[in-house]
């Protein structure tokens, strides 16, 4: 029975290899991948194609809220498919009506617009501060963002992005973006002008390593965002949905930002983002703003499974009780591998190691078992879905502790 198994492991590695091998080539290099395929997905768990189980905790990068496969998301994309699955953004459709609804209902926004992912989004935040300037700041364009900040990967959402790796690339970038460092708010002070038609930033930076803007910094802002008659875009791509223990990362805050953008979990896998924003910003004109995909059914009906089910199933709570969980347990081994600096509200949490290993740690995981991230060498990122439980920390903390053991 062993040599069985064993001769049918061998001929899934070959299949798995051959697989790799013989189809890879026709992919356009971006990044390198490990050596394995992944096939099915349920809950926690994705399975590659030799069987093999891995415990998911970057949820398809921040994105698989309610887990791989979930029910809900399945049902919706059924039965839709079933009606409609494009009209054309020419017309009104009943899903889109409705999930803008969902929306504004459970915001502090009136106005919704549809698109596919974040970096789509955030094109179309940069687009309406613009819009604003042009109508209300006497043609001022110029949009203040952060050192480490995250924005997307469209030209223009890259040159908002303040990651430095990126400040040579594809040059010349798009005119208009100012960065400053996160929580420092005289150097904000310092770089707005009369050219300033916005400040853009992640509440909790995500990409960045998990740095959160302070209550002190954002209120502050909020206020020189009025004083000026300058908007407040909080990118909530990743702090949405539930991820930081609230519905909306702004609610921590006190504050009402002018516009926030949502992608990632928004869609529990579905490529889905939308922008919200305030009624006196009802301000694009026909052929300003659209995208053939905008608002279509089939997003849109999943979107509105998964918010719905989020809210109903107040996967927010659950969020920041597991993410209180998770990082209890991170400072258990705290001293012993020297951790340092454990944060992180609900399931977005992050720590920084003694040493530079965070990619040999996250292989080693991914050879164990487990997805982690580690977004610069030196931190180790978490996101799991929402509906991440205490026994799958319990795992989670067993691998990392074994990997720890093997390379620090
Ligand atoms: C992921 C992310 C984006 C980009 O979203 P895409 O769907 O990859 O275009 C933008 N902003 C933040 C904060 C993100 O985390």
């Amino acid at each position: 029975m062993k040599g069985v198994d064993i001769f049918m492991k061998q001929i899934n590695i070959n299949y798995t290899n051959n697989l790799i091998s013989q189809n890879k080539n026709s992919i356009l290099f971006t990044t390198n991948r490990p050596n394995i395929v992944m096939e099915h997905g349920k809950g926690m768990y994705l399975l590659d194609t030799e069987g093999k189980c891995y415990l998911d905790f970057i949820g398809g990068w921040a994105v698989n809220c309610l887990g791989h496969c979930p029910d809900i998301i399945n049902d919706a994309i059924i039965k839709q498919a079933k009606t409609l699955i494009n009209a054309s953004p020419s017309f009104y459709n009943k899903p889109m009506l409705q999930f803008a609804k969902l929306l504004t209902d459970n915001s502090c926004f009136d106005r919704v617009f549809f698109s596919n992912s974040g970096s789509e989004a955030n094109e179309g935040a940069i687009k309406l501060a613009r819009k604003y300037g042009e109508k209300f700041l006497d043609g001022a364009y110029e949009i203040i963002t952060m050192i480490n900040s995250f924005h997307g990967r469209t030209l223009a959402t890259m040159s908002a992005t303040g990651k430095k790796v990126w400040e040579n690339l594809y040059e010349p970038k798009v005119p208009g973006f100012k960065h400053v460092p996160l929580n420092d708010i005289d150097a904000l002070k310092a770089s707005i002008t009369s050219k300033t038609c916005a400040i853009m930033l992640e509440p909790i930076q995500g990409e960045g390593g998990v740095n959160k803007a302070d209550k002190v910094y954002i209120e502050t802002i909020s206020n020189i965002c009025k004083e000026h008659g300058i908007l407040l875009i909080f990118d909530e791509v990743q702090t949405g949905i539930g991820r930081t223990g609230k519905l909306f990362a702004y609610e921590h805050y006190g504050i009402e930002p002018d516009i926030m953008t949502l992608a990632k979990g928004i869609g529990g896998g579905y490529p889905l983002s939308a922008l919200l924003t305030k009624e006196k910003l009802n301000i694009f004109e026909p052929g300003d703003q659209g995208g053939t995909y905008s608002a279509q059914p089939l997003g849109m009906a999943v979107g509105m499974a998964v918010v719905e089910e989020v809210i109903n199933k107040k996967l927010f709570i659950n969020a920041e009780i597991q993410g209180n969980y998770i990082l209890k347990k991170l400072r258990e081994l705290k001293d012993k591998y020297k951790l340092k600096n454990i944060r992180g509200n609900g399931l977005l949490i992050a720590f920084d190691l003694p040493c530079d290993k965070g990619t040999e740690i996250v292989d080693k995981c991914l050879h164990e078992g487990l997805i982690l991230n580690s977004p610069r060498p030196s931190i180790i990122r978490l996101m799991p879905p929402l509906i991440v439980t205490e026994k799958d920390t319990d795992n989670m903390i067993n691998i990392l502790t074994k990997v720890l053991d093997l390379t620090l």
